[in-house]
């Protein structure tokens, strides 16, 4: 009951690359960087460990950023001449590559680092792969021209890579779909579909993360735009219920989503975002179990799972980890309070 976990990425330490910021550059290269990414990963997972979380991962260290550190290993795609795009209807403007071909893998994308993790850690691991939906909001297309036939071909890439890290002995692949919260008629047109086909034929268990954003300031200031209750939610659980994951994680602490929506998810496991990424102040265990009180109404209690908000890349490094360990221990509460 109530096991811990993240959404995905943690901040890097200093010598990997330049601390608090997305898309931050690398701070070495060649075989030097792929051995600093290394040196990460292990220290990342240990520091899950020692924070007290159950399902750890590989803080994803070992890419630039969640989406185009897979887009990285795709041919047909032009990285030496992005364009700006406004990405999830607009909310924020970004540098993108272009799409300019037939898109396949080059190989293997995260073999490296999901072998390392596998091998330094006996708890259960969690990989996270970008979501088919969410990458074609992330580049331009020059070559489909058609949102839906790009997304399908991108999720038979994620695929591939997902039934190979599942041999690797990753026992759950999480697929991050942030932008399921802004088209919300597409995920029911064709994005559920999409995220399935990139599930196809696993046999570890399946995750989707579906939040409002890193913390970083146009995903608070989109938040604002919001309303007094988020409801993004209740148009597309329905739908998510019906699919084929198994597990569904989202935004709770701090949000102004109605816990009654996670009703909706009837038969999924629940990930109950019990951690802010979007604030500096360290959650008391307290607060984490008052979400587990809000949200048990809902979820039943052997369905839910306590995990981040959000990934923490943008964060400071000391705080991201006083976090984790408040959420083992809000757990630790939850669990004496309703076993
Ligand atoms: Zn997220």
């Amino acid at each position: 009951m109530f096991e811990t976990t993240i959404a995905g990425s943690l901040p890097k330490p200093g010598w990997l690359a330049e601390p608090n910021k997305l898309w931050a550059p690398w701070r070495a290269e060649g075989a030097e960087l792929e051995d600093a990414k290394r040196d990460a990963t292990i220290l990342a997972l240990k520091e899950q460990e020692d924070a007290g979380i159950d399902i750890v991962g590989d803080g994803e260290q070992s890419r630039q950023h969640f989406v185009h550190g897979f887009l990285e290993r795709v041919e047909g795609i032009d990285f030496a001449h992005k364009v700006e795009m406004g990405i999830r209807a607009d909310r924020y403007k970004a540098m993108v590559p272009q799409v300019i071909g037939p898109v396949r893998l080059k190989g293997r994308v995260h073999q490296t680092e999901a072998r390392i993790a596998r091998a330094h850690t006996r708890r259960k691991l969690k990989f996270t792969l970008p979501g088919p939906m969410t990458i074609s909001d992330t580049i331009a297309d020059r070559h489909y021209g058609d949102k839906v036939k790009m997304a399908m071909a991108f999720a038979e890439l994620l695929n591939a890579e997902a039934l190979a890290l599942e041999k690797d002995g990753v026992d759950v692949v999480q697929f991050d779909e942030p932008a399921f919260n802004v088209f919300m008629r597409e995920v029911k047109e064709w994005g559920i579909t999409a995220l399935e086909r990139a599930a196809q034929g696993l046999s570890c268990t399946t995750a989707v993360h579906i939040c409002y954003g890193y913390g970083i300031k146009a995903n608070v200031d989109w938040k604002a735009t919001l309303g007094q209750e988020w409801r993004q939610y209740e148009e597309i659980f329905p739908a998510l219920a019906k699919s084929k994951i198994q597990q569904v994680s989202v935004e709770c602490r701090n949000s102004r989503v109605p816990a009654s929506l996670l009703g909706l998810l009837q038969g999924k496991d629940v990930l109950v975002g019990a951690i802010d990424v979007a604030g500096d102040t360290v959650e008391t265990p307290e607060e984490v179990a008052a979400v587990v009180e809000e949200a048990i109404k809902y979820v039943p209690r052997e369905r839910m799972l306590l995990c981040t908000n959000c990934g923490m890349a943008p964060m400071r490094r000391d705080i991201a980890y006083a976090k984790l360990a408040a959420l083992a221990k809000g757990a630790e509460l939850a669990r004496a309070r309703y076993a």
